[in-house]
């Protein structure tokens, strides 16, 4: 029973970004949008407590990635910090067929996004473990075929973090606010640098019903050479030289 958020500010919205959502999709962000709140209360989660503005800020600004990269059954992908499970949940609602793999350095919201997985019974890869060191795990380095985040650092870092983890010929697409030009060059460069093409600079807004725009930028990457194998360095070296 839908009665937390607005099936239609969310069926409408996901719409503009290519994605038509289930009843049952509806149904489990109702849940999980329910459940992030509830929990809220015990642990830090999020700031965004509205329901109008959970469906807003958090779901289809996740699912705004749908636009700019294909989703299909069996696709590999990796979201770095994901913090309470944006875009990674999200992203696994509407696409369940994906084989998602959630990672963060601090443990306490992982284990929210844990609980909720089991709510919503949808199943993924739950890690805790620093984007850094895990670019540097042979079992997972160049096995992803989507690597994706949001919020988490600036765009010369996250191309450090993301791109050891991409497949040959895979993609990275991170979920930012609108990049500065300063920020966009310097990142279109390090991606340049760890093996990749700017493949698109996607940029648009996500209108909310008290009026405001939220604006945003998506920009896709793809891997056409591998990262040398000395990146990501260690998380000191990162932030005192980031690239
Ligand atoms: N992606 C989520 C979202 O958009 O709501 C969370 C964003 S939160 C501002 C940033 C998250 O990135 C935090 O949960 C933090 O622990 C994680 N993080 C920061 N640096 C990281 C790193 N080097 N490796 C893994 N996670 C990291």
């Amino acid at each position: 029973m839908i009665d937390f958020i607005s099936p239609e500010l969310l069926v409408k919205g996901s719409r503009e970004f290519g994605v038509n959502l289930s009843d049952e999709a509806v149904e489990r962000f109702n849940m999980f949008a329910k459940f992030l709140c509830e929990q809220n209360e015990h642990i830090n989660l999020t700031r965004i407590v509205e329901p109008e503005k959970i469906v807003t800020r958090h779901f289809i600004d996740s699912l705004a990635l749908c636009a700019a990269v294909p989703f299909y059954d069996g696709m590999k992908v990796c979201d770095i910090g994901t913090g309470a499970g944006f875009p990674g949940i999200p992203l696994l609602i509407a696409h369940p067929g994906i084989h998602l793999t959630m990672i963060d350095s601090t443990n306490k919201k992982l284990d929210f996004v844990r609980a909720a997985l089991r709510e919503l019974e949808l199943d993924a890869n739950v890690i805790t473990v620093r984007a850094e060191d895990f670019g540097q795990n042979e079992k997972v380095r160049e096995k992803y075929d989507l690597v994706t985040s949001r919020a988490v650092a600036q765009l010369s870092v996250l191309v450090e973090y993301s791109l050891p983890l991409c497949r040959m010929g895979g993609k990275f697409a991170p979920l930012k606010a609108v990049l500065s030009d300063e920020e966009r060059t310097n990142g279109i460069r390090a991606a340049n640098f760890l093996g990749s093409c700017l493949l698109g600079d996607y940029k648009f807004d996500i209108p909310e019903p008290d009026g405001e725009v939220l604006k945003r930028e998506i920009i896709l990457f793809q891997k056409t050479a591998h990262t040398p194998a000395e990146y990501p360095r260690n998380g000191s070296k990162i932030a005192k030289r980031p690239l």
